[in-house]
């Protein structure tokens, strides 16, 4: 009982002084963004958003941002968290706006039972760079919960989707933050979302969500339009170095919305896919994988091992001798430990930060060409812009011209990127990088917030 009262004071104090300790921290880190004190894991494992410190920090020297303007791009704009309750647990649920400078915020919503908050403040910040490459009028936002909806029924789905809009919608809105699907998200939830969102505003409002069904004013291009951006940007480059589709091997590590439809459109470009992976396995064939008959295979099912396909060892995938690799799941795939064994030629980065900033330099030393997120998966929310555009208008443009003009978004941003002079000396992440932060701080600059 003595030891019992002694001990508790001991636990909190020690509790008290680890929390102390870290926000001593953060407040050190901030005091000194121009110095390296504030990577307190470097060299050891470092947290996503650390690797995005790391890699501002080498910009810094490059593009000469202030030490005033670093304090701007690392500060997300609002951070909000709650928790969503089904059958009697508790799963954190975020939404985070990064830096808005440029216009709302923009972003998707995940499912995910890893998702916490650091990932969601990194995948806020690519959410700025990517809008911002690209031309969009956003800024960067991100959300999730962290649960596994495969686990749950869909009336529990629905229920997690509604509690997440219950918890956030004040933050919502066509000209403040606007959601959009993500990882283990879809139109589906997009439409809970909305419909919980529109019945407690008591007002009809389609364009603060994108990545809707067609019917509640979604885009027929939104669902397959970050797999076809990426080809887009792909053939882009193959073409630049003068490479030739059917000779060029692809494999891709995830199969879900993104990997599935990248595989679809650069089978029908005529890239050979000789293997894919999920979660349960990889699916290899050397000499080329018929994507069509694998989708139609795949309708009523939902992993790659019901198929009735030989199944391997998914680990494998990252280091085929290929000629492209696309890491199409979740971030931190390719990191400091396993950089050396990749054998692709070219890295195209279908998923948000799937390589650290350590494998970077690992992958650039190996002279393989790296293909930044920010670019290569860009076409979800440049699809998503023109729904929202269409659902402010009232109108609604031609599938064949909102093609054209995805087409013609990416290839201006892949030109700009690998045309730049940048390029001589530093890689395609560090140009895309450059070109976004200046765009976000020219309106920092023009909105009297900064020199
Ligand atoms: N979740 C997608 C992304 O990471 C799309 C975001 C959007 O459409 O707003 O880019």
């Amino acid at each position: 009982m003595i030891t019992g009262v002694a001990t508790e004071p001991i636990i909190i104090f020690i509790l008290l002084l680890k929390t102390y300790v870290y926000k001593s921290f953060v407040i050190l880190y901030i005091k000194t963004l121009n110095t390296k004190i504030y990577l307190k894991n470097e060299g050891v494992n470092m947290s996503v958003f650390e690797n995005n410190i790391k890699r501002l920090e080498n910009l810094k020297e490059i593009i000469n941002i202030t030490d005033e303007q670093m304090q701007i791009l690392l500060k997300p704009k609002r951070e909000l968290k709650g928790n969503i309750k089904i059958n009697g647990k508790e799963y954190e649920a975020y939404r985070i706006i990064f830096n808005d400078a440029l216009g709302p915020g923009k972003g998707g919503i995940r499912f995910h039972p890893k998702v916490n908050e650091d990932e969601v403040k990194s995948l806020a910040f690519w959410m700025a760079l990517k809008n911002s490459l690209v031309g969009l009028p956003y800024g960067g936002a991100k959300g999730g919960v962290s649960i596994d909806p495969k686990q749950l029924t869909k009336k529990e789905l629905e229920d997690v989707s509604r509690q997440y809009m219950q918890l956030f919608y004040e933050n919502f809105g066509q000209n403040k933050d606007i959601p959009a699907p993500d990882v283990n998200t879809n139109s589906q939830v997009m439409a809970w979302m909305l419909d919980e969102y529109e019945k407690i505003k008591k007002k009809h409002e389609f364009s603060m969500i994108t990545g809707k069904p067609i019917e509640l004013g979604g885009c027929e291009l939104r669902a397959g339009a970050t797999g076809q951006g990426g080809a887009i940007v792909l053939d882009n480059i193959i073409k630049k170095i003068g490479k030739n589709p059917h000779e060029t091997t692809v494999a891709i590590q995830g199969f879900g919305n993104v990997g599935s439809y990248l595989a679809k459109f650069l089978y029908d470009k005529g890239y050979k896919i000789i293997a894919i992976s999920d979660i349960t396995g990889m699916v290899y064939e050397n000499n080329g994988l018929n994507i069509h008959e694998i989708l139609e295979n795949l309708k009523d099912k939902t992993y790659l091992n019901e198929l009735d396909l030989e199944i391997k060892d998914n680990n494998e995938l990252l280091y085929l001798p290929v000629d492209v690799l696309a890491p199409s799941a979740l971030e931190n795939q390719i990191t400091k430990e396993n950089a050396d064994k990749v054998k692709a030629k070219i890295i195209l980065e279908m998923a948000n930060g799937p390589t650290t900033s350590e494998a970077d330099e690992i992958l650039n030393k190996n002279n393989i060409l790296v293909i930044p997120d920010i670019l290569v998966n860009s076409g979800g929310v440049i699809v998503s812009y023109f729904e929202w555009v269409q659902n402010k208008l009232g109108n609604f443009f031609e599938m064949e011209d909102l093609e054209i003009k995805l087409e013609k978004i990416l290839n201006k941003a892949t030109d700009n990127v690998f045309n730049h002079k940048l390029k001589e000396k530093h890689d395609l992440r560090t140009v895309a990088y450059a070109l976004s932060i200046n765009r976000i701080l020219d309106a920092e600059k023009l909105r009297g917030n900064c020199e």
